[in-house]
């Protein structure tokens, strides 16, 4: 066997487990950290006063305005209170939204990052981060926002609302799929990824149908771990992309976005990217990676078409003529007509099916 390959990994300490939620303040010990800025989205008021009160005198301030795609405006506010109130870290308690507007602030501020996440986004795991101005959509990579701890307890995630929770995990599954198919993917990564897919596939159909089950939530959670570490260390492709300018420029729900686009760019990619795509159907237990995954969206209970996230028939060709600007890191050379196609079979909800235009 010859193999070749650059395996960049980055280090997050990752304490997981029921309960471990109680190993928190330790875990703050013992990076030294004190003086924190405790962020979630709104309406998280129990779970965070539950951690706030596990913490003690730690905790220096609450913002719980965090949002998708992180507005600029909600990050300037967070700078600003982080400043006023001599903030010396930022604990992201919540979603990719909660720990998105902390590595808003740790961007400007170099204040390191505490996360306990609570839903499957994996957007603790990764260096990347983005801020919304108007309809644009900055990202970047960062080492400076990559959590410096990861706290993930299954036990929080019980009250995910199974709408969210099965989006969420196909949110985790789609990292899996572009990893596998990435050009800078490695061994590792791909074990990740593969192993990521197999967990989340397995506990899927269980977290929207038996929220309270522990061990279906540890399954998901140790899925979006894995799919977290993939995410951070490769580049993503077209189904990324397209997700990111329908969720920054178009204002579409992110995971949701993600669980109806999945299936459509994997048939896009599927010739191109056969043995990526063959991991995928195996550790889903099928032979055609496209339909399993559509049908796994469906176990998810997660929505199926983008007219039903709101996004309108006439933004298709805008849509489309964003999502393939420039060059992409993606097996099948991306077109503008081709992620047209894409886009249109989304739209209505279709299943995945082979995208005609410009084959190659
Ligand atoms: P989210 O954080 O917005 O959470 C969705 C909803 O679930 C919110 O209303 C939240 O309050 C609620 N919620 C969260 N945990 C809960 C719980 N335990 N019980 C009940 N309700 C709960 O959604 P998300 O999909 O996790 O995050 C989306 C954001 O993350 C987007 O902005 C996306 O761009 C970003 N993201 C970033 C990365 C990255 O690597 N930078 C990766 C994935 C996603």
């Amino acid at each position: 066997m010859t193999l070749s390959f650059t395996c960049d990994i980055r280090p997050t300490r990752v304490v997981f487990g029921i309960g471990s939620i109680e190993r928190l303040g330790h875990e703050l010990d013992r990076l030294g950290l004190s003086r924190l800025l405790l962020i979630s989205t709104p309406g998280r008021r129990d779970l965070v006063e539950y951690v706030a009160q596990l913490l003690g005198g730690r905790v220096a301030g609450m913002f719980a305005r965090a949002e998708e795609h992180v507005p600029l405006a909600v990050a300037e506010d967070a700078r600003a209170y982080t400043g006023r109130i001599g903030a010396l870290g930022c604990l992201a308690v919540g979603g990719g939204s909660a720990i998105g507007l902390a590595k808003a602030v740790a961007l400007s501020s170099g204040c390191p990052i505490v996360a306990v996440p609570t839903t499957y986004s994996g957007s603790e795991m990764t260096p990347l981060w983005g801020i919304t101005s108007g309809k644009e959509k900055q990202t970047g990579r960062d080492a400076r926002v990559q959590p410096r701890c990861v706290v993930y307890d299954p036990a929080l995630t019980t009250g995910l609302p199974p709408a969210i929770s099965g989006a969420s995990a196909m949110n985790a599954v789609a990292h899996c799929v572009e990893a596998l198919y990435a050009p800078d993917s490695n061994p590792l990564t791909s074990l990740m990824a593969e192993e990521g897919i197999r967990a989340l596939g397995a506990s899927v159909p269980f977290i929207v149908r038996k929220p309270g089950d522990l061990g279906q939530r540890s399954g998901a959670l140790y899925g979006a771990w894995l799919a977290g570490m993939a995410l951070g260390s490769v580049s993503m492709g077209l189904h990324h992309r397209i997700c990111h300018v329908l969720g920054g420029s178009f204002g579409l729900p992110h995971a949701q976005t993600h669980a109806v686009v999945l299936p459509h760019v994997a048939r896009y990619n599927e010739r191109a990217a056969s043995a990526a795509l063959q991991r995928v159907a195996v550790a889903l237990g099928a032979e055609d990676a496209p339909g399993a995954l559509f049908d796994l969206c469906r176990a998810a209970g997660a929505p199926r078409a983008l007219e039903e996230l709101g996004l309108r028939e006439r933004d298709l060709d805008d849509a489309a003529a964003l999502s393939s600007r420039g060059d992409q890191p993606n097996p099948r050379p991306v077109t503008r007509d081709g992620v047209r196609e894409i886009l249109e079979h989304a739209y209505r909800g279709h299943q995945p099916v082979v995208v005609e235009s410009s084959i190659n």
